[in-house]
């Protein structure tokens, strides 16, 4: 099941923070930049690789939130390879606080601890994709493409590879509290989510256009039937509120 030209790079053990690397034709591509302070454990990654920063072509950075934001900057300086982020996310980039909502007593903690507002540095990501506007990738060696996948955060984008595989951030997560300490088949909600319906339909849209195995920033990879079973759990409550609001119609008609 492993696939050898994708390795994963733990930005925290266990399965807690991931960041991926993809191996390409005369290099490699990061999905997500990890935590600040991340170059070494991805630097050590490139090496197993046989590879060095500067064989380093795309940065995507699936969103941002600073675990997956947070290094994005000194990578660049790094490697000198573009930055590719949604423009919804820009924001949260350059100083402004990121909507954390909740959804669960886990985020809530974790919202306490402020450690997930804290200030990164601050860059302007070089090709930026603006509302639905997805890219193909094979200008970098990946058969593949981005393509916006909103919810997580307004700005959250997915890779998705023509045989299935998906980079998905934090679109789902898996696993206890920040992913794979165990129960790491499991798919959860990440801590926070701006708007769970809106993950719902973006898992939804992935899976109807072939997605087969997500690799997440907290836990997984997942399999279609784990996202599957995980999208019909987020479409319960709004189904319940669609009903509440059918019953109250009635009731008033009545
Ligand atoms: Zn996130």
């Amino acid at each position: 099941m492993a696939r050898p030209d994708i390795i994963t790079i733990p930005i925290l053990p266990l399965g807690m923070v991931n960041a991926f690397l993809l191996i390409v034709p005369g290099g490699a591509v990061l999905i997500d930049a990890g935590l600040p302070g991340s170059e070494r454990k991805i630097r050590r990654a490139l090496a197993e690789a046989g590879l060095t920063s500067a064989d380093l072509k795309l940065i995507v950075v699936t969103h941002g939130h600073i675990d997956h934001a947070g290094d994005a900057r000194a990578l660049r300086d790094l490697s000198g390879a573009p930055i590719l982020m949604h423009e919804a996310d820009i924001a949260y980039c350059q100083g402004e606080q990121p909507l954390l909502r909740p959804t669960g007593a886990f985020g809530r903690i974790f919202k306490m601890t402020g450690a997930i507002e804290a200030p990164f540095p601050h860059f302007t990501p070089d090709i930026v994709l603006s509302g639905s506007e997805e890219r193909s990738l094979t200008e970098f060696g990946v058969k593949g493409r981005v393509l916006p996948t909103s919810g997580h955060t307004p700005g959250s984008i997915s890779l998705l590879m023509d045989d299935g595989t998906v980079f998905a951030g934090d679109l789902a997560a898996s696993g206890i509290l920040l992913g794979g300490i165990a129960l790491r088949n499991r798919p959860r909600q990440p801590p926070f989510e701006e708007d769970p319906a809106e993950v719902a339909a973006s898992l939804r849209m992935l899976l109807e256009r072939g997605a087969r195995r997500f690799y997440l920033g907290h836990g997984g990879p997942l399999g279609a039937a784990a996202i599957q079973r995980h999208v019909a759990r987020l479409e319960r409550p709004s189904a319940m509120q669609g009903a509440t609001r059918l019953k109250s119609a009635v009731s008033e008609a009545d």
